[in-house]
């Protein structure tokens, strides 16, 4: 398949991802798990013989999650909960609730009390640098595997499971690749593509989507650009606004490398191949590049940042705080202090899931875009 092709397969897919899951169901007649969070262990899901894939919140409008957490709640969380409410997952058996924050907390509450479905609560330790967190880390997934095994009634054997192991290696080290091609060649790629080929990869069947990276990497390989760019990293929890993209793009620059949980932190960190499999699973999950939701060591986040920079030449940096997510704003006034002893420009700009971006935004983004 040409690059256009692929591209607009994966566009396709990120922009139904409901439609697209619904078809697979009728298809493979597999299970579909919705997760609501990048901690999910999606290795589990495949090896159990299900479909995972990540609930975003598609719905335009609130209406009946309003109902249920308040305004001031994380629009991401308030989305996904509409979306079980409205009936547009109507194909979902269940829903895995990784233990991140408060509000996906809140949110595994509700949901179980309202919505039909499976239900899955996996109880990640807080702090994920300390000597007891990979033996707990590992009880957790134990655990998981045990109710998905009740639920679903299968066994997940070691083979499978290693065999799910290798392909979420496969498909995160494509998606890795496709990144890093992005930062050699900038603009390879429009940051909006880029950004629906992962939010596809969170859908899409794990086989079927290594084999459409490999065949874009592949044409992508032997692709030049020759444009001077200004280099930008975006920073938080997710991004939902492909036109922030484009905005930064039409301004001669381009998003070379993310820290965003629909993002690279969705691939960042592979589980070892050569470890006993639930061990291998936990050890991705504490070593990793994590959200600020976790804690791995005061300065982590901010070390992150400076490697991130350094690694890809960070001209400047994007924050995107979704409105009300507390774990990001804890860190930003620390990370703020740092960026501005190190001089390096970036802007912070507030968002709600489903708000358009506005004039005001789009001039402050302007103008920082434009002091570079
Ligand atoms: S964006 Fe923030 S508040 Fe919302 S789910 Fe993620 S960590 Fe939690």
């Amino acid at each position: 398949m040409q690059n256009k092709k692929v591209i607009n397969l994966f566009r396709e897919i990120a922009e139904n991802p409901y439609d697209y899951l619904r078809k697979q169901k009728t298809e493979t007649g597999k299970k579909m798990i919705g997760s609501t969070c990048a901690f999910t262990p999606e290795e589990f899901i495949i090896a159990a013989g299900a479909h995972p894939f990540r609930i975003f919140g598609e719905s335009e409008s609130l209406s009946g999650a309003d109902a249920h957490i308040q305004a001031y709640g994380c629009s991401m969380v308030r989305g996904m909960l509409e979306d079980g409410l409205s009936g547009k997952l109507d194909f979902l058996d269940g829903v895995v609730f990784p233990h991140a924050c408060d509000s996906i907390q809140r949110l595994s509450d509700i949901w179980r009390l309202n919505i039909p479905s499976l239900h899955f609560d996996v109880l990640l330790p807080v702090k994920l640098d300390t000597p007891l967190a990979q033996s707990y880390f590992v009880k957790v997934l134990e655990r998981f595997r045990k109710d998905l095994e009740k639920t679903l009634d299968v066994v997940i054997s070691e083979t499978a499971l290693k065999e799910s192991i290798i392909l979420m290696n496969r498909m995160r080290s494509r998606l890795k690749r496709l990144y890093e091609l992005q930062s050699e060649k900038p603009g390879i790629l429009s940051g909006s593509d880029l950004s629906a080929v992962v939010k596809a990869c969170m859908v899409m069947d794990k086989q079927e989507a290594a084999n459409r990276l490999a065949e874009l990497i592949d044409v992508l390989e032997t692709s030049f650009t020759e444009k001077k760019i200004k280099r930008i990293l975006i920073s938080g929890s997710v991004c939902s606004h492909p036109d922030i993209y484009e905005m930064i793009e039409n301004k001669g620059a381009v998003v070379v490398w993310d820290d965003l949980c629909s993002g690279s932190r969705y691939f960042e960190g592979l589980a070892d191949e050569d470890t006993e499999p639930v061990q291998a699973i936990a050890g991705r999950f504490t070593e990793r590049y994590v959200c600020p939701a976790k804690h791995l060591g005061v300065k982590f986040q901010m070390e992150n940042l400076k490697m991130l920079i350094k690694q890809h030449h960070i001209d400047g940096i994007l924050f995107m705080l979704l409105k009300f997510c507390e774990p990001f704003s804890f860190d930003y006034p620390d990370i703020k202090t740092e960026l501005e002893k190190m001089e390096i420009p970036f802007l912070l700009v507030e968002m709600d899931r489903h708000n358009e971006v506005d004039e005001q935004m789009r001039t402050r983004i302007d103008t920082m875009l434009e002091i570079l």
